[in-house]
């Protein structure tokens, strides 16, 4: 056996690392090289294997500080799994555990790669039908085309039955047998220490059987990647968030089973001068001081470039929120729209001409303003 590389070394990470900075570290590796993303690339699953064994014991508080202090002999023997233990990726860890409550995204894109938590490797029937899993896909869209909707051109990867053997994963002449370490269970009983665990069976991984002759072109998983594109129609109104599902382009079902979903998951940018609540717009339109007086017919110009006559009435306090009916987001699939709101910000002249100046003095001595106004309310600025 080549000598052990350093677990620090292993994961990238240095000695002062964090759980949080171990856990990413793992993280990466592990969606690299896990043997379900690397079939029958032995070095990739040497590398999931040591990545693994490095993580099983920085991530534990108590194994940790024994290896900071005695290297490999602090950790031997001591780990459950240490000899060569070490059969099955799947064996001894929980991935839903691992990515779990690691920010939503994440562990979704974790369970589309690797065919889901715990739970779907631990059927009753390993040769019932199975759907396969749905895949999430995250997708920019910007705040305009998620208005007035768009479509997009989308690039994945998903499994698809194996063209060679039909998704059998048995070359000619071969078939499916109980498998014969675990008699078909999927599991099998192994000692840690004092306790006898249950963990899943490392010669079918879980499939209570085996190939006797692997298919040569998908290595008897019965599937093979293929990149896809699809154009994606997304409806006028979509918000941040929303999912899409495309039926039966995520990955390829298993014994007959149906094709998991491609979910696109889209994220809106926002705008630089429209925001969004639910169906509605808003946006601040500036006007002069004289024009908020004396009203006056302005042209705003909505955010697909519509140019829409407005009278503003005469006497527009500042802030003031006005109403533009029908412009805002269209319903998904509706025929009704959100609407436009105006906030009105009155500016006041800072440069002006003596003729502007010298009708403004005439104005101020007509207007009768008191030098000594009284304290309002700070809502009461607020048109
Ligand atoms: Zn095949
Ligand atoms: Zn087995």
């Amino acid at each position: 056996m080549a000598a052990k590389r350093d677990y620090y070394e292993v994961l990238g990470v240095d000695k002062g690392a964090s759980a949080d900075e171990i856990k990413k570290a793992y993280r990466k590796l592990a969606v690299k090289y896990h043997p379900d993303r690397n079939p029958g690339d032995k070095e990739a699953e040497e590398k999931f294997k040591e990545a693994t064994e490095a993580y099983e014991i920085l991530s534990d508080d108590q194994k940790r500080p024994l290896y900071d202090q005695y290297g490999f002999a602090g950790v031997d023997g001591n780990s459950g799994f240490g000899g060569g233990g070490f059969g099955n990726s799947h064996a001894f860890h929980d991935f839903s555990d691992l990515f779990g409550g690691m920010g939503g995204g994440f562990s979704d894109i974790f369970e589309g790669i690797f065919g889901g938590g715990r739970s779907s490797s631990r059927r009753a029937s390993p040769n019932a039908p199975q759907q396969g899993q749905s895949l999430r896909y995250d997708l920019d869209i910007s705040f305009k085309d998620a208005v007035y909707g768009t479509k997009a051109d989308i690039k994945f990867s998903h499994n698809e039955k194996c063209s060679l053997c039909g998704g059998s994963g048995a070359a000619a002449g071969g078939s499916r047998k109980n498998c014969p370490t675990c008699g078909g269970a999927g599991q099998i009983r192994r000692q840690a220490g004092f306790f006898a665990v249950q963990q899943t069976c490392p010669d079918c991984r879980g499939e209570g059987s085996v190939i006797d002759k692997p298919c040569s072109k998908c290595r008897g998983t019965g599937v093979e990647e293929k990149s896809k594109r699809v154009t994606l129609t997304i409806p006028a109104g979509v918000d941040d968030g929303k999912r899409i599902a495309i039926h039966g382009e995520g990955d390829a079902g298993k014994n007959g089973g149906p094709s998991g979903d491609l979910i696109i998951v889209l994220h809106v940018d926002s705008h630089p001068n429209f925001v969004r609540n639910g169906q509605d717009l808003y946006c601040a339109i500036p006007v002069t001081m004289a024009q908020a007086a004396l009203g006056d017919t302005i042209v705003i110009t909505t955010l697909d470039g519509k140019k829409i006559d407005f009278k503003l009435p005469a006497g527009t306090q500042n802030g003031k929120m006005l109403r533009i009916k029908n412009e805002g987001v269209p319903i998904i699939n509706g025929n009704r729209k959100g609407d436009l709101y105006l906030k009105i910000v009155v500016q006041v002249p800072v440069k002006m001409s003596s003729r502007q100046k010298e009708l403004l003095e005439e104005y101020l001595k007509l207007d009768g303003a008191t030098k000594s106004p009284q304290p309002l309310p700070l809502s009461a600025l607020n048109g």
